[in-house]
């Protein structure tokens, strides 16, 4: 049985300050998280340790929005695994089509990210999803089948349950429009399927695959009722403490 995750990610919003004050309003809005369901909060790494000590014994998971695949040395700007563990990390986003686009991120140096992670016990949370032309084109199966393959290459059966794949399509990010919940099953099933080829149907069944995209409370609940769908990674609404809390309870 795969647990809701309701992940925000804050992308390059909010400094120590304002993420304090994001995460006190989110505390007085749900002082309980539900039962069923796990909360993460990923704000930039400057904020990290504000949002650890905030969030102190509060059951919100804390992440990171990318991470490097060494251990230390001469990668100026980057942050390690070790790093992130030790302002209270225990989940990273891998890959996100803003990183991917922008800062030169490729199916390859994900795939390093996504081993890094797991051999330091981050879970990843890994995203995929295509582009509008490639929807157009029909090639969009295609496209996210051979992402998932080459991000989870060398990730063996042992440890793969701990890997969150975000469905995101990039035409729904940001933009206002979300894929129909139909479109969401449908790529979610697709990516059930390939991850019981590459491992096997329990393996599958056990990863958390979540959408992406404009998720908002308004549409939260028909998205977040598909079979596949375990989840959002949601960036606009999750600035906001009250219609980030109102996802929650809707995952409830
Ligand atoms: C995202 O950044 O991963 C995202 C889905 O953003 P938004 O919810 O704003 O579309």
């Amino acid at each position: 049985m795969r647990r809701y995750l309701i992940a925000g990610n804050w992308k390059m919003n909010c400094g120590p300050g304002r993420t304090s004050e994001l995460l006190q309003g989110i505390k007085e809005l749900s002082p309980q998280i539900p039962e069923a369901v796990d909360v993460l909060v990923c704000p930039p790494e400057i904020s990290l340790t504000t949002a650890s000590e905030v969030l102190n014994d509060y059951d919100v998971y804390l992440g990171a929005q990318n991470v490097h695949y060494e251990d230390e040395g001469a990668f100026t700007g980057e942050v390690s695994t070790g790093m992130l563990k030790e302002v209270g990390c225990s989940y990273v986003i891998i890959g996100h089509s803003e990183r991917r686009e922008y800062f030169g991120e490729t199916d390859k140096t994900v795939n390093a990210k996504v081993i890094k992670a797991l051999l330091d016990d981050l879970k990843p949370v890994l995203c995929v999803g295509e582009s509008l032309a490639q929807r157009k084109k029909e090639v969009h199966k295609k496209m996210v089948k051979k992402q998932v393959q080459a991000a989870l290459n060398s990730v063996k059966e042992n440890n793969v349950s701990d890997v969150v794949i975000a469905y995101e399509p990039i035409w729904a990010i940001g933009t206002g429009e979300t894929a129909t919940p139909e479109q969401a099953q449908e790529m979610h099933e697709m990516i059930r399927s390939v991850l019981s080829e590459l491992y096997d149907e329990d393996a599958a069944d056990a990863i958390r695959i979540l959408y992406g995209g404009s998720m908002k409370p308004h549409n939260a609940e028909e998205l977040l009722s598909q079979p596949d769908v375990d989840g959002g990674l949601i960036g606009g609404a999750s600035l906001k403490a009250d219609s980030f809390t109102d996802i929650i309870n809707i995952a409830e």
